[in-house]
């Protein structure tokens, strides 16, 4: 097969299922068959080839691309075209991938079901009534749809690895600091972390592999050597010590969901894997304190859209306080605006200690939780998400049963610590995720483990 080949089963599958899956914001048919006839002319040469030479790619429209339009899914940036590529894609035209697109999100990556996108809602490939899950929904969309079969999607508090769970795909959050941030517009820095949504493992470790480094333009981003990952993929975990937190198969967990995960143990028992229950006691101050914290950094982050630089601008505004405060009213939606009040408010003096000091000391002691279990074990197993996907509309005025179900991903995020998903098995026809959770900077042995599965 040609380049060229490849990227015509992307558009054909494009057209076949895209008027109902509606993953993508904006599709780039033009430049993907311009690059695609480019690459031809490699083929049958013995010119070097990149890591995922040809090979066409879904990109979450929070990361910037040069030249092509990246909204946020937000109307404020409904007409902005980057004038730079983030430091992920320039390393995605290293390893000669082909841009199909850009997907689909919850505005400024804030929800967890893409409903909260200013301009479409994506469905679950598995079930048109329900969400994909967010809020890289449009990212496990794309590949569970087969328009694609790698995408990019960011994960603040959840967001590669729930949609994963709900699509049925593979989505992995590294380490914070493994994949630079510059050009993914920031929500909560300290959180904020790129990954990749694919079908398998295998093409997972391949895609994180061509992200993943120290970036000068990221302070952020690690000096810490990357290691081969598609190489840890031994299918060997003899001897492996696996934790399971009680919290994670407690309350609110569901029975298909706790099942699932108890079966996926017995698979790992079978290749000589021994696994215990451990605790990771704050885990229920988790929500709190990564809702005060991710909002708090999202109202500084988001200050910049003020109508004066960039983005949308309001007509006719009465004077300089008239523009900034018509604008914003006007360019973000409901979501984004309820978090800009929470961070607001957190940060304003007389509060701070109370609250953003407070989920600092709380985010501190369950990264505390992490390190200690992860000082005796291996990796950590549970569920993704308690449930499967929602129906679509089910949560969209309810925040706090939204939120809710992030309990078992946002833990690893205020960790800083890798974590994937993967299938593990169905609840009424719905995708259930598998989650693996690893030490800082250890992938390989999250794949190793993973990969047994496979
Ligand atoms: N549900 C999380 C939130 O709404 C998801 C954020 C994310 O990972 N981008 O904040």
């Amino acid at each position: 097969v040609s380049v060229t080949d490849l990227v015509d089963e992307s558009f054909k599958r494009v057209s076949e299922v895209e008027d109902k899956v509606q993953a993508f914001i904006t599709l780039d048919e033009e430049t993907a068959r311009e690059k695609a006839s480019k690459l031809d002319e490699k083929l049958g040469t013995d010119e070097s080839k990149g890591l995922l030479f040809g090979m066409p790619i879904g990109v979450k429209d929070n990361i910037v691309t040069k030249g092509l339009r990246t909204t946020c899914a937000s109307k404020m940036l409904e007409n902005f075209d980057p004038i730079y590529d983030a430091t992920v894609i320039n390393k995605l035209h290293n390893a000669e991938t082909i841009t199909i697109g850009k997907l689909n999100m919850d505005e400024f990556a804030m929800g967890s079901t893409t409903e909260h996108s200013a301009f479409k809602k994506t469905r679950n490939p598995w079930n048109l009534e329900v969400v994909p899950g967010g809020s890289s929904g449009g990212s496990a969309a794309a590949v569970a749809s087969g328009e694609v079969l790698f995408s990019l999607g960011t994960d603040t508090g959840g967001s590669i690895r729930q949609p994963a769970a709900f699509c049925g795909v593979v989505g992995m959050k590294p380490t914070y600091g493994r994949v630079s941030r510059y050009g993914v517009v920031a929500f909560a820095s300290s959180f904020d972390q790129v990954g990749p949504i694919t079908r398998t493992v295998e093409d997972n470790a391949y895609l994180l592999q061509a992200i993943s480094g120290l970036d000068p333009m990221d302070s952020t981003s690690a000096n810490i050597e990357v290691p081969n990952f598609v190489e840890s993929l031994t299918g060997d975990i003899k001897g492996l010590k696996i934790a399971v937190p009680k919290e994670y198969l407690g309350e609110g967990v569901g029975e298909t969901a706790r099942q699932s995960v108890l079966d996926s143990l017995k698979v790992l028992e079978k290749l000589g894997a021994t696994w215990e229950e451990v605790s990771l006691p704050h885990s229920k101050y988790a929500l709190a304190s990564y809702y005060l914290l991710s909002s708090s950094e999202a109202s500084a982050n988001l200050a910049r859209f003020d109508g004066v630089r960039y983005g949308y601008r309001t007509e006719n505004p009465e004077n300089l306080l008239d523009l900034y405060k018509k604008t914003r009213a006007e360019g973000f939606g409901d979501e984004v605006k309820l978090r800009i009040m929470l961070g607001t408010f957190a940060l304003s003096s007389g509060y701070y200690d109370a609250y953003y000091k407070k989920a600092q000391k709380v985010r501190t002691l369950i990264k505390k939780d992490f390190d200690d279990v992860l000082s005796k074990f291996d990796v950590i197993v549970g569920p993704t998400s308690p449930k499967p996907a929602f129906k679509i509309g089910e949560t969209i005025d309810d925040p706090l049963t939204m939120y809710a179900n992030d309990i078992l991903t946002i833990p690893v995020n205020l960790a800083g610590v890798p974590g994937i998903s993967i299938p593990c098995g169905f609840d009424n026809g719905l995708p259930l995720g598998l989650q693996i959770i690893g030490k800082h900077f250890d992938e390989s042995t999250v794949y190793r483990v993973a990969h047994a599965f496979e």
